[in-house]
């Protein structure tokens, strides 16, 4: 199959749209932007198209699709009940990178939520996004664009690298803004909890509905015995090719594993890190006798909104290096810092580094 990649703009998105939504229509699959990565869309409620989309991303399909909706009157028509926070969290955040989860109805055929009663909806804040879904019927499923375990896309043309010849339409929209996926907010039983942490964090949605939030046990993966309520969490995620260790400590610590792990690498066994941008140039001047086929050293920004931006892009660019490992600093665990240490120690694969 060729695969087309379109450059979606304002003079031709309503043809674009047209053949976007007919192609949902027909049982196939369109890649399109959102706000936090790109997605790959089916027909939500068609039996059918959740196993091509697994097929495609060869992924295991008891993990369950997100569905896109571009109206909030389309939710109550695929949910069983709709709590009043439901109604609370969409005024704050949607169009968002927010995520609810629901009792479903008999509408959402079982294969889109992985067998699971429960459907997890969001509706995203991209133009593209909320037009190809209208196109499309109103209901898009959709995980990221991926193949299964590697970094979520953030560019159409991540998409391409991995989808080439799989589907037929990529919808171009430039590079997505947040760069991590969203928060998932489990409001399926009585106790309200984050099942994965994101963009919007559980103190904002405390505020918006005056109620506690927890964190599910299994959302950083640490705890054996939790059984994830969302299945995608227990799988390896994010990772590029090479080894990636996550070092963790004081930061003056951290730099000095860094520059001392790094200090060992050679042509034959080139190095990867992955810095704070403030981090970059010390770290540089610090290892100026290792040759330069030997290191390659890349910045992630500073602050974590940008890290989130720039996590998979980083990682992503990783595979076209020649390294076999990678060391990379931490993020805080608060705010948003919780979301991109979550992205951060599921790339690594739990291989963290305490200094
Ligand atoms: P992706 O956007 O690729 O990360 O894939 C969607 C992820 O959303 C899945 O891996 C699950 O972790 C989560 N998810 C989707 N639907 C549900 C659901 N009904 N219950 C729990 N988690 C869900
Ligand atoms: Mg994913």
């Amino acid at each position: 199959m060729e695969t087309k990649v379109v450059k979606v703009t304002d003079k031709n998105i309503d043809e674009v749209m047209e053949e976007a939504g007919s192609l949902i229509k027909s049982g196939e699959l369109v890649a399109f932007p959102t706000e936090t990565v790109y997605g790959l869309g089916g027909d939500a409620l068609s039996v059918d198209s959740s196993a091509k989309i697994y097929a495609a991303k060869g992924r295991p399909s008891d993990n369950p699709l997100i569905v896109h909706v571009a109206d909030y009157s389309d939710l109550e028509k695929i949910v069983k009940e709709l709590p009043k926070e439901a109604k609370m969290l969409a005024d704050a955040f949607w169009p968002g990178p927010l995520t609810m989860r629901f009792k479903k109805n008999e509408k959402v055929p079982d294969t889109t939520t992985g067998g699971l009663d429960t459907v997890a909806v969001r509706m995203p804040n991209n133009e593209i996004a909320l037009k190809f879904i209208k196109a499309s019927g109103g209901f898009i499923a959709a995980p990221s664009a991926n193949r299964s375990g590697r970094p979520s896309p953030t560019l159409a043309e991540h998409v391409k690298e991995d989808m080439d010849g799989i589907i037929p339409l990529i919808l171009d929209g430039g590079q997505v803004g947040i760069g991590i996926e969203s928060t998932i907010v489990d409001l399926s039983e009585d106790e309200i909890s984050i099942l994965r942490p994101g963009y919007i964090t559980a103190e904002m949605i405390e505020k918006v509905i005056g109620r506690e939030v927890t964190l599910d046990a299994a959302v950083d993966g640490v705890s054996k015995d939790a059984h994830p309520k969302a299945p995608g969490m227990k799988y390896r995620h994010y990772a590029p090719k090479a080894e990636l260790v996550l070092v963790e400590g004081e930061e003056a610590h951290v730099l000095n594993t860094i520059i001392d792990k790094a200090s060992l690498a050679t042509v034959n066994n080139p190095v990867g890190l992955m810095l704070r941008d403030a981090h970059v140039k010390y770290v540089r001047e610090k290892l100026f006798k290792i040759p330069k086929d030997a290191l390659v050293i890349k910045s992630i920004g500073d602050k974590e909104a940008e890290i989130a931006h720039e996590l998979y892009k980083v990682l992503r660019e990783f595979d076209e290096e020649n390294v076999s490992i990678i060391y990379s600093e931490s993020v805080g665990n608060g705010g948003l810092g919780r979301a991109v240490h979550n992205r951060m120690i599921r790339a690594a694969g739990h291989n963290i580094l305490n200094t």
